[in-house]
């Protein structure tokens, strides 16, 4: 049994979404499927409970980055903490910006979301160009906690995303390589 074989079978690949050209990964069908949800979040679960990995916190990045994340925190029985798109979260924050293809985007993390040498599992659906994944490692790091790995369902390894962000020193586990 192949889990990317698994996975990559019930992807749905919607072209010119967002905008003309772009063939965009869909994963909703994953998580509408009951067996291949569970699938998905156990492979995650069982990863994240060997002591040498396992974590203090799960950090999901929105918005798809919640599902998983909330699951496999509860799962693990740890706590879940939100990197949301600002202008989201309510206490103070720390905040990064990065760059997108076209404009910038900018993500916040609340400052009492992580203490300093917590080791955070930092969770989101699918790696395109890294960014997201690097920005939210930054703001971790900000408040003082490691990451103690980036965890996705979905890497475009075509885009490089993956190599820049193992290239800054980050472990990264994809349960999908979608070409
Ligand atoms: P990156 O920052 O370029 O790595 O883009 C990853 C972020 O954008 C993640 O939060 C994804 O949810 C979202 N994203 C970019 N491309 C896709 C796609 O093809 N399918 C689903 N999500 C995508």
């Amino acid at each position: 049994f192949s889990v990317n074989a698994y996975l990559t079978a019930h992807m749905r690949t919607v072209p010119d979404w967002p905008a003309p050209g772009v063939q965009f990964r869909d994963i909703t069908p994953l998580l509408q499927n009951p067996q291949v949800f569970r699938v998905m979040i156990d492979a995650f679960v069982h990863r994240y409970m060997a002591p040498e990995l396992r974590p203090d916190v799960v950090a999901g990045l929105d918005a798809r980055g919640f599902i998983l994340g909330a699951v496999v925190a509860y799962e693990l029985n740890i706590g879940f903490v939100p990197i949301r798109k600002k202008g989201k979260l309510p206490f103070t924050t720390v905040e990064e910006t990065y760059e997108l293809e076209y404009g910038s985007a900018t993500v916040e993390l609340h400052t009492d979301a992580v203490k300093p040498g917590d080791r955070v599992l930092l969770i989101d659906d699918l790696i395109a160009t890294g960014g997201t994944m690097m920005a939210g490692k930054k703001l971790l790091e900000k408040l003082g906690a490691t990451v103690v790995e980036g965890a996705a369902i979905v890497d475009l390894p075509e885009l490089g995303g993956s190599d820049k962000l193992r290239a800054s020193g980050l472990s990264l586990f994809t349960l999908v390589d979608f070409a």
